[in-house]
């Protein structure tokens, strides 16, 4: 019967509260306070027009005017309290994965962020304090990476896919680029690199076969138009089995006898051995590319950034075309990276470093960790919660090293009346948020990313589960 619905939904819209009366609410009060009258206006009618809509579908009994100012206000305090959480929200990564791209991937040291502060105001960003003269952009920053990788040159842009995309653009446009069909690939986040290729300009020229390419093809396809041999590193997959593929010096040495341009593609751009079995950028210098591209942020363990690194007539080509005025980093990145380098200088990376640091414990180290944690929530009463150490597999993350497992300890996290869905959303709606993962239908944390620092913040987040 449509007639007695209809007089609950128009009694119920007549016991709606209005915006003034919302307004005069504490909640109301509150955000008028701190973000302003039209702001809170604003919250009031969305509010109140959200009711609206939920009484008209409804079906069910009319609502009281106490009820519905109470929906109403529990609809406002909800939505400020969104808006309070920052698109970049500080987080505990407990899940494991060192470079994790949805997390920022690395996070700074303690000197980045102090260079980084230092950065914030006026800085000497492009002017030499001896000399009183200009200075060059990130030139602190590109003479350490010449410095630690022993290249020619260096150059810092915006990320690796903006280096390389620069690159193909400026080396090989209006020319082929050879490349193995092995590394025709997808680095994720929409990277690919088929379509950066044709976004240089360039042609691609495939040779071999997914599993097996050898010198003699890369020999075969280069003909005159052919300005580029073209070594994708394969960052987040790996090819196993019946495979073959030339060493980059051997790419190298046919690239200058055939007077074309050697460019690896290196990605996660590890600056020293971190155990992963991750090529070096010095390796790939070493092997005698002409240019050398990687990010900031993967295994360096510093800002977003793109590095090109390589022979000197190739990088002052770069630095004085239009397009770097357009992928040129910021003084933040080039002041964080300038900081990052240093360490890498002094030897002490896998100290200070939390990438570096992170990437180094064994299985035993965390275990330990993990045990004294869970003493330290024990030590005031657990009524629901059971704690379990369960071995497990930590990864680098940002493409890095996918075959290497990096044996941890897993604290496992049950409830004896909350399933481990509800344990995972609590966590990471408490402040600051925890992420954590699942396996085998339990939460489990993984202390390899948390921070000693952090310890205290999680151990809190975890007895809140209780
Ligand atoms: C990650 C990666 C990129 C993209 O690097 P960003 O710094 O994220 O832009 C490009 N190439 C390879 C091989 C990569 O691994």
């Amino acid at each position: 019967m449509p007639a007695p619905r209809r007089t609950h939904v128009t009694r119920s819209l007549r016991n709606l509260p209005s915006v003034d009366e919302l307004l005069r609410t504490e909640v109301g009060r509150a955000i008028n306070k701190a973000a302003g009258t039209r702001h809170a206006t604003r919250q009031a009618r969305a509010a109140v027009a959200a009711l609206r809509k939920r009484i008209s579908a409804s079906k069910t009994e009319p609502s009281s005017k106490a009820d519905l100012l109470f929906a109403a206000v529990e609809q406002m305090q909800t939505a400020w309290a969104a808006e309070g959480l920052s698109a970049n929200q500080r987080v505990i990564n407990a899940t494991g994965v060192v470079v994790h791209t949805n997390l920022g991937r690395a996070p700074l040291s303690k000197t980045a962020v102090m260079a980084l502060t230092q950065a914030a105001g006026y800085c000497s960003l492009e002017f030499d304090l001896a000399s009183g003269e200009r200075g060059r952009r990130g030139g602190r920053a590109e003479d350490l990476i010449k410095e630690i990788t022993g290249s020619e040159d260096a150059l810092i842009v915006n990320n690796c896919a903006a280096a390389a995309f620069f690159v193909l653009s400026v080396f090989a446009g209006g020319g082929e680029v050879v490349i193995s069909r092995g590394e025709l690939v997808e680095i994720g986040g929409d990277f690919r690199v088929p379509d950066v290729l044709t976004a240089s300009g360039a042609t691609l020229r495939e040779v071999g076969t997914t599993n097996r390419t050898k010198l003699a093809d890369y020999e075969r396809a280069i003909n005159r138009r052919s300005k580029v041999i073209l070594r994708v590193h394969p960052s987040n997959y790996r090819i196993v089995g019946f495979t073959a593929s030339p060493s980059l010096a051997e790419l190298a040495e046919l690239a200058h006898a055939r007077g074309v341009m050697i460019f690896e593609d290196l990605g996660s751009g590890a600056l020293i051995d971190l155990g992963l079995g991750e090529p070096t950028v010095g390796d790939s210098i070493k092997a005698g590319v002409d240019v050398v591209t990687f990010s900031g942020d993967k295994l360096l363990g510093g800002p977003q950034a793109g590095i090109i690194a390589g022979r000197k007539a190739f990088v002052a080509k770069l630095r004085r075309h239009p397009l770097y005025r357009a992928l040129r980093a910021d003084k933040l990145t080039s002041a964080v990276l300038e900081a990052t380098l240093l360490s890498y200088r002094c030897g002490t990376a896998k100290a200070d470093v939390p990438v570096a640091r992170m990437l180094t414990p064994k299985r035993v180290q965390i275990r330990r960790r993990a045990k004294a944690m869970i003493a330290k929530i024990m030590t005031s009463e657990i009524s629901h919660l059971r704690f379990e150490i369960a071995n497990g597999i930590s990864a680098a993350g940002g493409g890095a090293a996918p075959g290497v497992e990096l044996e941890t300890a897993l604290v496992a996290i049950t409830h004896s009346k909350r399933s481990a869905v509800k344990l995972e959303q609590a966590l990471r709606m408490s402040d600051p948020p925890v992420i954590a993962r699942i396996a085998d239908g339990r939460v489990v944390i993984d202390l390899r990313t948390v921070m000693v620092s952090e310890e205290d913040e999680l151990i809190a987040a975890i007895r809140l589960l209780d």
